[in-house]
């Protein structure tokens, strides 16, 4: 059986020993232990355990025609529409179990681990074979992976390419040496979600030095490869103790690090692109892997969005504010961005295709819409609950104050017309989790930035999008005889 159970995920990810750094420390302990990390991997947990639910069973896992074995959905190359329908229906009963707030649950990375995998005819041997290969054992071993594809933010000038040697001043991760063993990679990658707390890492190239072979490469590696270091911020959940208080923080807060390569050594089975630019130039797009991603991506942010929508209404119940028509317009301000991310997404899967390597790919358009569209509104509903919460996002007592003895006071104080206080108080707490709270801040930049730059996706989607039929049409009216009529 090819899929794992959420103990057997943890132990794994201990016994990899990663080398993990926080708050000017190496973690010593377990990372399942670490109160920065437990609740994180706690939730994953629970997700795998999901596929192990009879009742789940048929949705969450898949099994090849020749073998017997199950995997995890998001390792099955989509082939059909049904397929890919399913693959929605998965990801986002995921999604749901965290409102949305993990952005990196497994089947993120794993979708583009299956996308290269079931591409590897793009890849020049001997790499085919290698991306092939690692599939095929991530898909066995139901493997989790992070992935990084940005520079460190050093100089983002357009003038600025780095120019160092192996001794001398390297920040961008490169290639500094090839033996006969592998490649060897010294220097940093911005940043991975999760970095150290998967079994894998995905490293893609960056895009920007076109001209320096020694940018362009692609490989997959355990995290605890020698050298190999995840340098994490600051926890938001490690002195979040109480569920109440912090919802969303002890369970879901996914910590994100910069990645060090310290003269890591990359075996040459475990490359699959290496100092071919024209492949960099296209190994996102040619294989559908960004598309892919955003497909995995946009059905997450539907749930998110059906889960700001029932906390904007919850709330605005709570304290009874329905009847006010700008909250009427607030609140169908969330429902409108659900309905247009929600078009989106079936847009993208009605009219998917099949690509070269018999993927079947969601039309790319209304998705690189949606992940536009959301990048500018999600702040704005995050606005909408701050504007139908006002104070009630700062009177918010924690359990212990409602345990003690002015917990009468509060119970008296702070009750609203539905709720009694301590139920509102748990309600707005949420709210403010999402929102408000450094979790929430982030969560707030994540869907800002997560996929790119927003200024540069919208405008690889003017790049991209075909407006000829459009200008023609103007043509036309002007080229129209305003004489003659009809
Ligand atoms: C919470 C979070 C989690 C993330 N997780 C991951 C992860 O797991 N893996 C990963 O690889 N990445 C991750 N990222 C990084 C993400 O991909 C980048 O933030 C994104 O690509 C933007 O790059 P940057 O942050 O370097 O911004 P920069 O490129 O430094 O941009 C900074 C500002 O300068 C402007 N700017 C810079 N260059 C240009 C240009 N050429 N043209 C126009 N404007 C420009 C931008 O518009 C922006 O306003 C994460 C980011 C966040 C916020």
């Amino acid at each position: 059986m090819a899929i794992v159970t959420g103990k057997q995920y943890m132990q794994r990810i201990d016994k990899l020993n990663n080398e993990v750094w926080i708050k000017g420390e190496r973690v010593k302990e377990k990372l399942s232990e670490h109160p920065a990390f437990s609740g994180i991997l706690n939730s994953k947990a629970a997700l795998y355990d999901l596929q192990h639910n009879p009742e789940m069973a048929e949705l969450l896992t898949r099994t090849d025609d020749t073998k017997n074995d199950l995997f995890n959905f998001a390792f099955e190359q989509p082939t059909t529409k049904e397929e890919l329908r399913k693959r929605r229906i998965a990801t986002q009963f995921w999604a749901r179990k965290s409102g949305g707030t993990i952005g990196r649950s497994p089947d993120y990375i794993n979708t583009a681990i299956m996308t290269l995998g079931s591409s590897h005819s793009f890849f020049n041997e001997p790499f085919s074979k290698n991306i092939q290969h690692i599939f095929e054992h991530a898909k066995k071993k139901d493997l989790s992976f992070t992935h990084t594809f940005i520079n460190p933010q050093v100089n983002r000038s357009p003038h600025y390419l780095e120019f160092s040697n192996e001794n001398e001043n390297i920040i961008a991760a490169k290639i500094i040496k090839e033996t006969k063993e592998g490649i060897i990679i010294h220097g940093a990658r911005l940043l991975a979600t999760q970095g150290g707390l998967t079994d894998e890492i995905l490293v893609l190239p960056v895009g920007g030095n076109q001209a320096d072979p020694s940018y362009a490469y692609a490989f997959a590696i355990p995290s605890n490869t020698p050298g190999l270091k995840f340098l994490c911020r600051e926890s938001y959940a490690d002195t979040a103790t109480s569920k109440y208080d912090h919802p969303l923080t002890t369970q879901f807060d996914e910590v994100d690090s910069v990645v060090v390569f310290d003269h890591v050594l990359v075996p040459w089975e475990r490359v699959f692109l290496y100092q071919d630019l024209t492949a960099v130039g296209k190994i996102y797009t040619e294989p559908s892997v960004n598309i892919m991603l955003l497909f995995q991506a946009v059905c997450r942010q539907v749930v998110k969005t059906e889960f700001l929508l029932g906390l904007s209404e919850s709330l605005a119940t709570t304290i009874a504010i329905t009847d006010y028509q700008h909250v009427q317009e607030k609140i169908s301000e969330v429902i409108i961005a659900l309905e247009i991310m929600q078009s989106l997404l079936y847009t993208a899967e009605s009219e998917a295709k099949s690509n070269r390597f018999g993927t079947m790919v969601p039309h790319a358009k209304p998705l690189m819409v949606a992940s536009s569209y959301y990048q500018k509104t999600y702040p704005r509903l995050v606005e909408i609950l701050h504007l139908l919460g006002a104070s009630g996002f700062i009177s918010l007592p924690t359990e212990k104050d409602f345990n003690s003895e002015i917990g009468k006071d509060l119970e008296q104080y702070l009750q609203a017309k539905n709720a009694p206080a301590k139920e509102r108080v748990k309600l707005f707490r949420l709210a403010w989790d999402l929102t408000m709270s450094s979790f929430g801040s982030r969560q707030t930049q994540y869907e800002r930035f997560f996929f790119g730059d927003p200024v540069r996706l919208s405008s690889s989607l003017y790049q991209s999008y075909d407006k000829t039929a459009f200008t023609q049409q103007v043509t036309a009216m002007l080229n129209q005889n305003p004489t003659e009529k009809n």
